[in-house]
């Protein structure tokens, strides 16, 4: 019998979504793996992300809700009111509840569970505090922190991490970035009663999204009560007496608030591992350069999710611990495909979106045709809720793919799941068109748009 050196073939550091994912996959496969976790099992996403983050949305949709409800014969006898800590405690059970399911997750697959911090000792062996294991293998999936502002007074800032656990709901709030998680908590805040203002560096929000959509959820936004102030940042914060605090934006206009949010990106999180000790080396940028296999420069040691810096998702993380987790252990392993990554954006209406925006199309394709529909949904008829939804559709002209949908409108995160099936298949504008609808139903839309509201071509500049 052969006796190995190591004390595991895999030591995962970071229980979050790809750590999770690649350790579960790998121990199912034969390997004998741990996974060190400093803060909790499930990681952002389980924790202070995607899933606390989605019931404050579902949270702050009621608000709402309730307004429609009236031009569908519904008296509400007295104004319905909201309890934060009802919602906070609430969700707080939950992710507790979740984080016993990570834990049984990881047990039933035989992976070994290791609470502390990860720190490198040499290229085969992690310690935690003092016990030092050793792996043929390790993987670095230790994702990413919050990017707080370099000014006068940030340290009464908060990021999104503390959101989830505020003592009190502020009545006003100044949210800072014109990203996925300041465009989310805008909604948020602003569904729960506070009087939202959103600062964002340029115009308008969430720049890398289509064009159109961008311009369609700021007015929509607006629209909603949250007010945009673009082109502006904030350059000093001050506390006042009351708590409250004193904001001086860069225009040199000044305004009081209960709480300022930043939400300015989000730095791969390599604090305290001591990479260099393992020889690993970190890009300029601070994430970790991987090649297609996500080996880092030194090879038997791996890193995904947050931490390579290239898309920050949830899905993408499982989808590469997954490829990890195969390349290590036998299965060939299916690349990840980077280029059709379907996402959303959390706001009220929600944005989902595939594939290219109007402008990438424009550069890469010779001829595409932008199909478009602008419409009320038919549930805002009797309730006069004024949000409207927009859909897009493109296609290439000479193939007939569609390589483009778009969509901010009720469900649109939903629906464009299911487009994001048919584009990975390969499907052209034909098949869209000969698709029966399911009536009535927004979806129905993006099967039965029949002449395009523009033709453009490719950007003769870059050619
Ligand atoms: P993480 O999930 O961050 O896991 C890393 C883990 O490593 C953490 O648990 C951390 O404690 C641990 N760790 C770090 N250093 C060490 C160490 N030295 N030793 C031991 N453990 C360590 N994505 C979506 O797809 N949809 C969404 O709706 C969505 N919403 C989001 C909302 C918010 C507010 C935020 C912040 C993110 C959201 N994301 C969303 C992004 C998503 O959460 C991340 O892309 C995803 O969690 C990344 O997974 P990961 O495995 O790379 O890292
Ligand atoms: P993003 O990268 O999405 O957005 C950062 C925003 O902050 C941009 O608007 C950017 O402006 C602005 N910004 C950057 N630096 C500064 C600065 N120094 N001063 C002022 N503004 C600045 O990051 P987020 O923090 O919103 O989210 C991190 C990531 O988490 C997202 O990219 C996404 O991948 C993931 N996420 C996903 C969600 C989902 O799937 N629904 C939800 C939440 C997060 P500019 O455009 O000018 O660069």
């Amino acid at each position: 019998m052969t006796t190995s050196p190591y004390d595991y073939d895999l030591i995962v550091i970071g229980a979050g979504s790809g750590g999770v994912r690649a350790a579960r996959m790998a121990a199912t496969k034969g390997g004998r793996v741990a996974v060190i976790e400093s803060r909790y099992l499930g990681g952002t996403c389980v924790n202070v992300g995607c899933v606390p983050k989605k019931l404050f949305v579902y949270a702050s949709e009621f608000s709402q809700a309730f307004k429609d409800s009236a031009g569908y014969g519904y008296t509400v006898d007295k104004k319905p009111e909201f309890d934060w800590p009802t919602l906070r405690d609430n969700k707080t059970n939950e992710i507790k509840r979740l984080n016993g399911v990570y834990d049984g997750l990881l047990n039933r697959a035989g992976v070994d569970i290791i609470h502390g911090h990860g720190r490198f000792i040499d290229d085969h062996t992690v310690a935690v505090g003092d016990r030092e294991i050793r792996a043929a293998n390790i993987l670095i999936a230790t994702g990413s922190w919050p990017v707080m502002p370099e000014i006068d007074g940030a340290e009464h800032i908060i990021s999104s991490n503390e959101v989830f656990y505020l003592d009190t709901f502020p009545q006003d709030v100044i949210v800072i970035g014109g990203g996925y998680i300041a465009v989310e908590f805008a909604g948020i805040f602003n569904g729960l009663g506070a009087k939202t203002h959103l600062v964002h560096r340029g115009e308008p929000v969430l720049r890398g999204f289509d064009d159109d959509i961008r311009e369609f959820v700021s007015s929509e936004l607006e629209q909603a009560g949250i007010q945009l102030l673009y082109n502006r940042e904030i350059s000093r914060v001050e506390i006042l007496g009351t708590g409250r605090y004193r904001a001086t934006l860069s225009d040199g206009s000044v305004r009081e608030t209960d709480l300022i949010v930043s939400a300015i990106g989000r730095r791969p999180l390599l604090d305290g591992l001591d990479i260099d000790k393992a020889g690993v080396e970190a890009a300029s940028a601070g994430h970790l350069e991987v090649n297609e296999h996500y080996q880092t420069n030194v090879r038997h040691i791996f890193a995904l999710g947050d931490v390579i810096g290239r898309v920050q998702l949830t899905p993408v993380a499982l989808a590469e611990g997954m490829y990890v987790a195969d390349y290590l252990f036998g299965d060939v392993p299916g690349a990840v495909d980077y280029d059709r990554i379907p996402t959303a954006v959390f706001c009220q209406p929600n944005i989902g979106t595939v594939g290219l925006t109007e402008a990438e199309a424009a550069k890469r394709y010779e001829r595409v045709e932008v199909y478009e529909a602008n419409f009320k949904a038919m549930k805002n008829t009797l309730s006069g809720n004024p949000e409207r939804t927009l859909m897009k559709l493109l296609v290439d002209c000479d193939s007939r793919a569609v390589i483009g949908a778009h969509m901010v409108g009720e469900s649109a995160a939903e629906i464009i799941q299911g487009l994001a099936v048919a584009m990975t298949a390969g499907a052209t504008k034909a098949d869209f068109d000969r698709t029966i609808g399911i009536h009535p139903t927004a979806a129905e839309e993006f099967v039965t748009m029949r002449s395009p509201a523009r033709i453009i071509g490719r950007d003769r500049e870059d050619d």
